[in-house]
């Protein structure tokens, strides 16, 4: 049986995150469960970008505290770690711009814990892996007896959610985390690999942010949505499952999941996931808002549905460049992993032939300066599956 632990936390003030993430975990069996005295334990939150605290685009500070002082009170040696979203390049001034932004070098500094600024990485055979057989991973994350991953409740415009499965993509280094997107165009491709990832780096406890959810167009340009929980689980497929649920999610919509029923690591219906504390159905969020480039449930069955599923790409919405918002600082032309983005007079062109849906341009905008726009196919697709 796969355990997940839920419990209520109203808001971020010091004293409820504690005892709300010492609950969690005293509900999964202890922290003793999964951690000993003296290992190295990577903390590993959701840093996508140098995005200020109240935007909620990354882990409050607040959990990652608590998460961090419990593991210093068992007697782990803590360092906080993350290889922020592919728009930002891997060097010690961005790692130090992510971590201020979103107050970790506070928590470091009255914890006494260290920050990750090491830029190595290693190359590692992943065997078992059904899509990527090979993956760079930062060394804090291979040297670690453990990782504990720390992960923000989101919606994403590509992976349908952000949990704790798509949070340890963070330990790819920056700026190749956008060639996956080239390597794997289909969402469920992309799922495949963030399982193959999960299953080689074994995140030995998931803690779920979600005092403050992102619902609508995550991860980054979402809106800020309270739901007041804190949720965590040693499975992150499990805890996928009940974000998913928390959201009004079909989880079965949610590629990650599905690639973790594919390979058995859970139940077709979930009847391994068991949750404990607050009864779920007292949390779900029924008008949770959800991306706008999905679609609605495809039917999963017939040949005209399949057929025209293949062709996502000539529906899905297109990336679309605001130009009174755009400043032309160039990260989404860095980004774009099909080279799609041309500066032209110091603003971004978008080639639409070249362009793979992947919305990484979208996701890393600072200024919100790109839209997604539905082309008529997409409108008309919509209003089949409805
Ligand atoms: S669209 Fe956004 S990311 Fe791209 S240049 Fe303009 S402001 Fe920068
Ligand atoms: S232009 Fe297209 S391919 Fe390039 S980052 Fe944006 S969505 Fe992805």
């Amino acid at each position: 049986m796969k355990i997940v632990s839920t419990v209520r936390c109203d808001d971020y003030s010091r004293e409820k995150v504690a005892k709300s993430v010492a609950e969690c975990i005293d509900l999964l069996g202890g922290l003793g469960k999964f951690v000993r005295k003296g290992d190295r334990i990577l903390v590993k939150p959701n840093l996508l970008r140098a995005s200020p605290i109240e935007k909620g685009v990354t882990t409050h500070p607040e959990i990652v505290f608590a998460i961090s002082k419990l593991l210093q009170d068992h007697g782990c040696n803590v360092l906080i770690g993350d290889s922020p979203g592919g728009g930002t390049p891997y060097t010690e001034r961005a790692l130090r711009k992510s971590y201020h932004a979103a107050g970790l070098d506070a928590v470091a500094k009255e914890l006494g814990v260290e920050l990750n600024f090491s830029l190595e990485y290693k190359n590692i055979p992943s065997p078992n892996s059904r899509k990527i057989k090979r993956f760079n991973i930062i060394t804090p994350a291979l040297e670690a007896d453990a990782i504990v991953n720390v992960a923000k409740m989101k919606t994403h415009l590509f992976t349908y959610i952000t949990g704790a499965t798509k949070n340890t993509f963070g330990v790819i280094p920056s700026m190749e985390k956008a060639t996956f997107h080239s390597r794997l165009k289909q969402p469920d491709d992309f799922a495949e690999m963030l399982v193959d990832l999960n299953e080689l780096i074994k995140p030995r406890l998931n803690i779920l942010d979600a005092v403050m959810a992102m619902e609508g167009d995550g991860p980054n340009s979402g809106k800020m949505r309270k739901m007041g929980i804190i949720a965590g689980s040693d499975n992150y497929a499990a805890l996928d499952v009940v974000e998913s649920k928390l959201m009004s999610i079909d989880p079965k919509d949610v590629g990650v999941v599905k690639a973790a029923i594919k390979r058995k690591l859970l139940g077709d219906n979930f009847e391994d996931v068991k949750v404990v504390g607050e009864e779920i159905e007292n949390l779900i969020a029924k008008d949770f808002k959800k991306p706008k480039t999905y679609i609605g449930p495809m039917p999963d069955q017939g040949m005209l549905w399949r057929a025209l599923a293949s062709m996502a790409k000539s529906y899905a919405m297109i990336p679309v460049i605001k130009k009174k918002e755009c400043n032309g600082c160039k990260e989404c032309y860095r980004i774009c992993p099909q080279s799609a983005i041309a500066m032209r007079k110091d603003r971004p062109h978008i080639d639409y032939g070249k362009c793979i849906r992947c919305y990484c341009c979208h996701e890393t905008c600072p200024n919100d300066a790109i839209s997604l726009d539905w082309k008529f196919t997409g409108k008309l697709m919509k209003r089949l599956v409805k």
